[in-house]
């Protein structure tokens, strides 16, 4: 068996950069996937320039579906704002694409990627970190964590608690027929706040895909099939959907945002990474650029242990300070603090101002921003 310096649970995007970075800088990573690639993955697709500087992909190269977005439009309270940009503020990709892209680059880099390998037991053991999977055994000196919302080292590792905030959402991904596709093919991306602020719904045109979901905090009272009806009831009306198009079935996922989300982060054998970690951006959800970014520092933190001795727990303290002990945000907590109807208007007043909008809302809260040229 080959011995391996490190085994990376997950081939999402911040497994798939954690190997690929392990296996530039000359170690041998193991990567194990549950899934067969290209595998589906609930998202509305949508990334920020800065995630793909982070994973070196150059829009105008990339072989695969991509739009740029360069406007992007909000409706709340029956009011309708846009806002728009010179050059390039996000990007649309399709995720069973991105995602193999990836996976693929890290096998290219010299990752031994499986996939089908479901994991089922992380334990700590005399000689490593032994990981049982469905496709083998294996004991390595550091594992990472990177399966997501369900990720076993996160379970074994992270002292996940039952006191964080879940966002349960739901997407529909659906490649249009050539006669429908024109329709959209250079629509802006729009959002949806949900009237109570506790989420809200996408419609994202990605070339000749549309991909519309929504996405809301969990908690009593919260029914997410009666919302998704009512924003597909709102799109048809808009025109937005296209007559006649059936939308693909919608598909439900769970993930903890960065907010009360007090996992353990890293250990001197463990790091856990992207949503195995919780560190999708509060009240926007944003998880691809923090999922890429953190693989990227722990494979940075994997590398100076083994080179220098540097504790891997370094990397749980440089999470912290970029993204914060996973409190709520200043918008967040303002809106907490506020009378239902308060809260209400101020995000009203935030929409409806168009520097508010563009550098609060959309640039902090979504990370979208032009990059200069
Ligand atoms: C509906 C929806 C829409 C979203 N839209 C956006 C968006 O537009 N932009 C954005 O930035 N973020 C979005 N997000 C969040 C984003 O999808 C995640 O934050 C991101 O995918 C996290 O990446 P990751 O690599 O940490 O995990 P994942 O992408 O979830 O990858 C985890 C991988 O681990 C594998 N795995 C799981 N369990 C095991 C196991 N036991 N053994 C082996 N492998 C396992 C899975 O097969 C998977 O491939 C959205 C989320 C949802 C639910």
């Amino acid at each position: 068996m080959a011995g391996y310096d490190v085994i990376v649970v997950g081939g999402g995007p911040g497994g798939s950069t954690a190997a690929w970075q392990l296996a530039r800088a000359g170690l041998r990573p193991l990567l194990l996937d549950a899934a067969v690639f290209p595998r589906i993955k609930v998202c509305a697709g949508w990334v920020t320039p800065e995630a793909l500087a982070d994973v070196e992909v150059d829009p105008e190269k990339y072989p695969l579906t991509i739009q740029p977005f360069t406007a992007c439009g909000f409706a709340f309270g029956g009011a309708h704002h846009e806002t728009r940009w010179r050059r390039p503020a996000s990007y649309g990709i399709v995720r069973s694409e991105f995602d193999h892209h990836l996976l693929n680059r890290a096998r290219d880099a010299g990752a031994d990627a499986r996939e089908g390998a479901r994991v089922t037991a992380v334990t700590r053991e005399r000689d490593g970190i032994r990981v049982v999977s469905e496709r083998g055994v294996f004991t390595a000196p550091v594992v990472i964590g990177a399966g997501g919302h369900h990720c076993p080292v996160a379970k074994a590792f992270g002292q996940v608690s039952g006191q964080e905030q879940v966002v349960i959402a739901q997407e529909s991904e659906t490649r249009l027929p050539p006669d429908r596709a024109d329709a959209v093919r250079d629509a802006a991306p729009e959002l949806y706040v949900e009237p109570d602020l506790k989420g809200y719904g996408w419609y994202f045109p990605k070339e000749d895909v549309i991909n519309v979901g929504i996405g809301v905090v969990s908690g009593p009272g919260v029914d997410l099939p009666q919302r998704r009806e009512a924003l597909l009831q709102s799109l048809r009306t808009s025109g937005r959907l296209p007559e006649g198009v059936r939308l693909e079935p919608f598909r439900g996922h769970a993930y903890v945002v960065r907010r009360r989300a007090p996992r353990r982060l890293a250990g001197d054998d463990f790091c856990l990474i992207g949503d195995a970690a919780g560190l999708a951006r509060d009240l926007s959800g944003e998880g691809i650029g923090p999922a890429i970014r953190s693989g990227i520092l722990a494979a940075e933190a994997v590398v100076a242990h083994g080179r220098r001795g540097t504790p891997i727990e370094s990397y749980a303290h440089e999470i912290v300070r970029r993204y914060g002990r996973g409190e709520t945000g200043w918008l967040g907590r303002q809106l907490a603090h506020l009378p239902d109807a308060c809260a209400r208007a101020l995000v009203r007043v935030m929409l409806a101002t168009g520097a508010a909008r563009r550098h609060v809302v959309l640039g902090r809260i979504f990370g979208m921003r032009e990059v200069s040229s």
